[in-house]
Protein backbone atom coordinates (compact mmCIF):
# COMPACT_ATOMS: atom_id res chain seq x y z
CA UNK A 1 0.00 0.00 0.00
CA UNK A 2 1.66 3.25 -1.19
CA UNK A 3 1.56 6.12 1.27
CA UNK A 4 -1.49 7.66 -0.27
CA UNK A 5 -3.54 4.90 0.24
CA UNK A 6 -2.75 4.95 3.37
CA UNK A 7 -3.69 8.15 4.21
CA UNK A 8 -6.64 8.00 2.54
CA UNK A 9 -7.07 4.68 4.71
CA UNK A 10 -6.79 6.97 7.54
CA UNK A 11 -9.19 9.60 7.01
CA UNK A 12 -11.76 7.04 5.86
CA UNK A 13 -11.52 6.18 9.85
CA UNK A 14 -10.69 9.17 11.40
CA UNK A 15 -14.59 10.20 12.05
CA UNK A 16 -15.09 7.78 13.81
CA UNK A 17 -12.37 7.28 16.58
CA UNK A 18 -13.13 10.76 17.15
CA UNK A 19 -16.42 10.12 18.22
CA UNK A 20 -15.49 7.56 20.61
CA UNK A 21 -12.82 10.05 21.95
CA UNK A 22 -15.63 12.33 22.67
CA UNK A 23 -17.39 9.42 24.34
CA UNK A 24 -14.37 9.48 26.88
CA UNK A 25 -15.00 10.90 30.31
CA UNK A 26 -12.94 14.05 30.04
CA UNK A 27 -11.38 14.08 33.59
CA UNK A 28 -10.66 11.19 35.72
CA UNK A 29 -12.84 12.75 38.65
CA UNK A 30 -16.14 12.44 36.37
CA UNK A 31 -15.67 9.18 36.22
CA UNK A 32 -15.93 8.41 39.91
CA UNK A 33 -19.56 10.53 39.49
CA UNK A 34 -20.86 8.78 36.12
CA UNK A 35 -19.91 5.62 35.00
CA UNK A 36 -17.97 5.08 32.12
CA UNK A 37 -19.73 4.64 28.80
CA UNK A 38 -19.71 0.78 27.94
CA UNK A 39 -19.57 2.00 23.74
CA UNK A 40 -17.44 -0.13 22.24
CA UNK A 41 -14.02 1.16 21.82
CA UNK A 42 -11.81 1.21 18.61
CA UNK A 43 -9.43 -1.46 18.21
CA UNK A 44 -5.47 -0.42 18.75
CA UNK A 45 -4.83 -0.34 14.89
CA UNK A 46 -7.10 2.36 14.60
CA UNK A 47 -5.40 4.41 16.90
CA UNK A 48 -6.90 7.49 16.63
CA UNK A 49 -4.18 9.33 16.00
CA UNK A 50 -5.27 11.49 12.81
CA UNK A 51 -9.16 13.09 12.65
CA UNK A 52 -10.71 14.76 10.27
CA UNK A 53 -12.59 18.05 11.25
CA UNK A 54 -15.75 17.74 9.81
CA UNK A 55 -15.94 21.96 9.01
CA UNK A 56 -12.83 22.62 7.64
CA UNK A 57 -11.45 18.89 6.54
CA UNK A 58 -7.87 19.47 8.08
CA UNK A 59 -6.53 16.32 9.09
CA UNK A 60 -5.09 16.77 12.55
CA UNK A 61 -3.58 15.16 15.18
CA UNK A 62 -6.56 13.55 17.54
CA UNK A 63 -4.71 14.44 20.59
CA UNK A 64 -4.75 18.45 19.20
CA UNK A 65 -8.08 18.06 19.38
CA UNK A 66 -8.96 16.65 22.49
CA UNK A 67 -6.24 18.92 24.46
CA UNK A 68 -8.13 21.70 22.69
CA UNK A 69 -11.71 20.45 24.45
CA UNK A 70 -12.77 19.27 21.05
CA UNK A 71 -12.64 22.01 19.03
CA UNK A 72 -10.65 22.26 15.86
CA UNK A 73 -7.33 24.00 16.14
CA UNK A 74 -7.63 25.01 12.42
CA UNK A 75 -11.01 26.67 12.23
CA UNK A 76 -12.48 26.97 15.53
CA UNK A 77 -15.31 24.14 14.87
CA UNK A 78 -17.10 23.17 17.96
CA UNK A 79 -17.14 19.16 17.10
CA UNK A 80 -20.01 17.59 19.57
CA UNK A 81 -19.87 16.49 23.30
CA UNK A 82 -21.56 13.66 25.10
CA UNK A 83 -23.18 14.38 28.60
CA UNK A 84 -19.87 13.43 30.48
CA UNK A 85 -17.42 15.21 28.68
CA UNK A 86 -19.32 18.62 28.39
CA UNK A 87 -19.82 17.87 32.67
CA UNK A 88 -15.88 17.57 32.54
CA UNK A 89 -15.37 20.74 30.58
CA UNK A 90 -18.00 22.74 32.63
CA UNK A 91 -18.61 21.82 36.41
CA UNK A 92 -15.89 22.34 38.98
CA UNK A 93 -13.54 19.21 39.54
CA UNK A 94 -15.25 16.53 41.37
CA UNK A 95 -18.66 18.52 42.64
CA UNK A 96 -21.15 16.33 40.04
CA UNK A 97 -23.57 14.48 41.97
CA UNK A 98 -26.05 13.02 39.65
CA UNK A 99 -29.44 12.27 40.83
CA UNK A 100 -32.22 9.60 38.75
CA UNK A 101 -28.99 8.05 37.07
CA UNK A 102 -31.36 4.93 37.12
CA UNK A 103 -34.33 6.85 35.63
CA UNK A 104 -35.09 5.20 32.11
CA UNK A 105 -38.01 5.50 29.81
CA UNK A 106 -40.35 2.73 28.30
CA UNK A 107 -42.13 1.85 25.04
CA UNK A 108 -45.93 3.97 26.09
CA UNK A 109 -46.83 3.20 22.34
CA UNK A 110 -45.16 -0.26 21.26
CA UNK A 111 -43.78 2.05 18.39
CA UNK A 112 -42.14 -0.76 16.36
CA UNK A 113 -38.72 -1.78 17.02
CA UNK A 114 -38.45 1.08 19.83
CA UNK A 115 -37.66 -0.94 22.39
CA UNK A 116 -34.47 -2.35 20.68
CA UNK A 117 -33.38 1.43 19.63
CA UNK A 118 -33.56 2.00 23.39
CA UNK A 119 -31.20 -0.79 24.10
CA UNK A 120 -28.65 0.13 21.35
CA UNK A 121 -28.76 3.68 22.81
CA UNK A 122 -28.31 2.02 26.04
CA UNK A 123 -25.45 0.08 25.74
CA UNK A 124 -23.87 2.33 22.81
CA UNK A 125 -23.69 5.27 25.32
CA UNK A 126 -23.33 3.83 28.75
CA UNK A 127 -26.79 6.44 29.77
CA UNK A 128 -30.29 5.09 30.33
CA UNK A 129 -31.70 8.54 28.80
CA UNK A 130 -30.54 11.59 26.55
CA UNK A 131 -30.22 13.58 29.44
CA UNK A 132 -27.56 13.83 32.84
CA UNK A 133 -28.85 15.67 35.70
CA UNK A 134 -27.61 16.57 39.10
CA UNK A 135 -26.13 19.25 41.44
CA UNK A 136 -22.88 20.59 40.61
CA UNK A 137 -20.66 23.54 41.15
CA UNK A 138 -19.57 26.34 38.38
CA UNK A 139 -16.51 28.19 39.49
CA UNK A 140 -17.40 27.41 43.07
CA UNK A 141 -21.42 28.65 42.28
CA UNK A 142 -23.93 26.27 43.48
CA UNK A 143 -26.25 25.14 40.40
CA UNK A 144 -28.83 22.22 38.88
CA UNK A 145 -27.59 21.45 35.71
CA UNK A 146 -28.93 19.32 33.49
CA UNK A 147 -26.55 18.62 30.11
CA UNK A 148 -28.42 16.39 26.87
CA UNK A 149 -26.55 13.94 25.25
CA UNK A 150 -26.69 13.68 21.02
CA UNK A 151 -25.05 10.46 21.58
CA UNK A 152 -28.73 8.95 22.55
CA UNK A 153 -31.18 8.67 19.82
CA UNK A 154 -30.22 12.43 18.71
CA UNK A 155 -30.72 13.75 22.24
CA UNK A 156 -33.94 13.28 21.27
CA UNK A 157 -37.17 14.28 24.07
CA UNK A 158 -39.25 10.92 25.70
CA UNK A 159 -40.83 10.72 28.21
CA UNK A 160 -37.44 10.12 30.95
CA UNK A 161 -35.70 13.15 29.42
CA UNK A 162 -38.83 15.15 30.36
CA UNK A 163 -39.30 13.58 33.89
CA UNK A 164 -35.14 14.13 34.33
CA UNK A 165 -35.46 17.72 33.61
CA UNK A 166 -38.25 18.67 35.30
CA UNK A 167 -37.11 16.82 38.72
CA UNK A 168 -33.83 18.58 38.32
CA UNK A 169 -35.98 21.78 37.72
CA UNK A 170 -37.93 21.01 41.09
CA UNK A 171 -35.07 20.04 43.04
CA UNK A 172 -33.26 23.94 42.10
CA UNK A 173 -36.73 25.46 43.20
CA UNK A 174 -36.93 23.87 46.21
CA UNK A 175 -33.28 24.50 47.15
CA UNK A 176 -33.27 27.94 45.56
CA UNK A 177 -30.89 27.32 42.91
CA UNK A 178 -30.16 28.19 39.63
CA UNK A 179 -30.60 25.96 36.40
CA UNK A 180 -28.16 25.47 33.85
CA UNK A 181 -29.23 23.34 31.00
CA UNK A 182 -27.03 22.33 27.85
CA UNK A 183 -29.56 21.33 24.98
CA UNK A 184 -28.28 18.98 21.93
CA UNK A 185 -31.62 17.56 20.48
CA UNK A 186 -33.13 16.62 16.88
CA UNK A 187 -36.73 17.38 18.90
CA UNK A 188 -39.47 15.39 20.29
CA UNK A 189 -39.39 11.46 20.71
CA UNK A 190 -41.23 10.34 17.61
CA UNK A 191 -41.95 6.73 18.70
CA UNK A 192 -43.25 8.21 21.70
CA UNK A 193 -45.92 10.21 19.85
CA UNK A 194 -47.67 12.31 21.80
CA UNK A 195 -46.00 11.72 25.24
CA UNK A 196 -43.01 13.12 24.12
CA UNK A 197 -44.92 16.55 23.19
CA UNK A 198 -46.17 16.84 26.62
CA UNK A 199 -42.75 17.11 27.84
CA UNK A 200 -42.48 20.39 26.65
CA UNK A 201 -45.49 21.62 28.68
CA UNK A 202 -43.82 19.43 31.59
CA UNK A 203 -40.95 20.87 31.65
CA UNK A 204 -41.81 24.28 30.50
CA UNK A 205 -44.63 24.39 33.70
CA UNK A 206 -41.27 23.55 35.94
CA UNK A 207 -39.55 26.28 35.12
CA UNK A 208 -42.27 28.76 35.25
CA UNK A 209 -42.46 28.01 38.45
CA UNK A 210 -38.91 28.07 39.31
CA UNK A 211 -39.04 31.77 37.50
CA UNK A 212 -41.76 32.65 39.72
CA UNK A 213 -39.66 31.99 43.19
CA UNK A 214 -37.56 34.52 41.59
CA UNK A 215 -34.79 32.12 40.13
CA UNK A 216 -32.13 32.24 37.64
CA UNK A 217 -32.38 29.95 34.55
CA UNK A 218 -29.76 29.98 31.93
CA UNK A 219 -29.72 28.17 28.76
CA UNK A 220 -26.64 26.78 26.44
CA UNK A 221 -27.65 25.71 22.79
CA UNK A 222 -25.26 23.68 21.56
CA UNK A 223 -25.49 21.91 17.66
CA UNK A 224 -27.77 20.53 16.93
CA UNK A 225 -31.17 21.92 19.23
CA UNK A 226 -34.16 21.92 17.52
CA UNK A 227 -37.89 20.48 17.44
CA UNK A 228 -39.81 20.63 20.58
CA UNK A 229 -36.61 21.12 22.81
CA UNK A 230 -36.11 24.93 21.20
CA UNK A 231 -40.15 25.30 21.20
CA UNK A 232 -39.77 24.38 25.06
CA UNK A 233 -37.33 24.92 27.62
CA UNK A 234 -34.32 25.91 25.22
CA UNK A 235 -35.89 29.52 24.53
CA UNK A 236 -37.00 29.98 27.90
CA UNK A 237 -33.81 30.36 29.78
CA UNK A 238 -33.60 34.54 31.57
CA UNK A 239 -30.19 33.96 29.93
CA UNK A 240 -29.54 31.95 26.82
CA UNK A 241 -26.33 31.28 25.32
CA UNK A 242 -25.10 29.49 22.34
CA UNK A 243 -21.89 27.59 21.30
CA UNK A 244 -20.48 28.99 17.90
CA UNK A 245 -21.92 27.70 14.84
CA UNK A 246 -24.41 25.49 16.46
CA UNK A 247 -27.22 24.71 14.52
CA UNK A 248 -30.59 26.25 16.20
CA UNK A 249 -33.98 26.03 14.88
CA UNK A 250 -37.05 24.29 14.90
CA UNK A 251 -38.34 22.78 11.65
CA UNK A 252 -35.23 21.62 8.95
CA UNK A 253 -34.16 24.06 6.52
CA UNK A 254 -35.42 22.31 3.60
CA UNK A 255 -39.22 21.66 5.39
CA UNK A 256 -39.39 25.26 5.46
CA UNK A 257 -38.32 26.22 2.41
CA UNK A 258 -40.79 23.66 0.68
CA UNK A 259 -43.80 24.89 2.98
CA UNK A 260 -43.21 28.76 2.01
CA UNK A 261 -41.86 28.19 -1.43
CA UNK A 262 -38.97 30.31 -0.80
CA UNK A 263 -35.24 29.62 -0.55
CA UNK A 264 -33.71 30.75 2.71
CA UNK A 265 -30.73 32.95 3.21
CA UNK A 266 -27.27 31.76 3.75
CA UNK A 267 -26.78 30.43 7.71
CA UNK A 268 -29.80 30.14 8.63
CA UNK A 269 -30.76 28.82 11.45
CA UNK A 270 -26.93 28.93 12.79
CA UNK A 271 -26.28 30.47 16.40
CA UNK A 272 -24.89 33.69 15.17
CA UNK A 273 -27.94 34.15 12.52
CA UNK A 274 -30.34 33.23 15.32
CA UNK A 275 -28.54 35.53 17.89
CA UNK A 276 -29.11 38.37 15.44
CA UNK A 277 -32.55 38.28 15.13
CA UNK A 278 -32.57 38.30 18.99
CA UNK A 279 -32.96 34.69 19.89
CA UNK A 280 -29.86 34.39 21.21
CA UNK A 281 -28.26 36.72 24.04
CA UNK A 282 -24.32 35.53 23.75
CA UNK A 283 -21.93 33.10 21.33
CA UNK A 284 -19.49 32.15 24.08
CA UNK A 285 -16.94 29.47 22.83
CA UNK A 286 -15.95 26.50 24.85
CA UNK A 287 -13.56 27.25 26.42
CA UNK A 288 -14.49 30.55 27.85
CA UNK A 289 -17.83 28.26 28.85
CA UNK A 290 -17.22 28.45 32.55
CA UNK A 291 -15.57 31.45 33.21
CA UNK A 292 -18.50 32.95 31.54
CA UNK A 293 -21.11 30.77 33.61
CA UNK A 294 -19.22 31.30 36.70
CA UNK A 295 -19.65 35.21 36.08
CA UNK A 296 -22.84 35.13 35.93
CA UNK A 297 -23.80 33.09 38.44
CA UNK A 298 -21.87 35.40 41.18
CA UNK A 299 -23.45 38.57 39.44
CA UNK A 300 -27.08 36.89 40.19
CA UNK A 301 -25.80 35.46 43.66
CA UNK A 302 -24.94 38.82 44.44
CA UNK A 303 -27.85 40.22 43.47
CA UNK A 304 -29.99 37.75 45.75
CA UNK A 305 -28.10 38.44 48.28
CA UNK A 306 -28.04 42.32 47.66
CA UNK A 307 -31.82 42.80 46.99
ZN1 LIG B 1 -11.62 22.62 11.26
Amino acid sequence: MGMFDKIRKNQAMISVPLGAAARKPARPSQEAAIPPAKSKEMSPEDTNIFAKCPACNAVLFTEDITENQMVCPRCQHHLRLSARQRLGYTVDEGSFVEMDAELAGNDPLQFPGYENKLRAARAYTGLTEAVVTGYATIQGEPVMIAVMDGNFMMGSMGAAVGEKITRCVEEATRRRLPVVIFTVSGGARMQEGLVSLMQMTKTSAALGRHGEAGLLYITVLTDPTTGGVTASFAMLGDIILAEPGALVGFAGKRVIEQTVKQSLPEGFQRAEFVMDKGFVDAIVPRRELPGRLGQLLRLHHQEVRHG
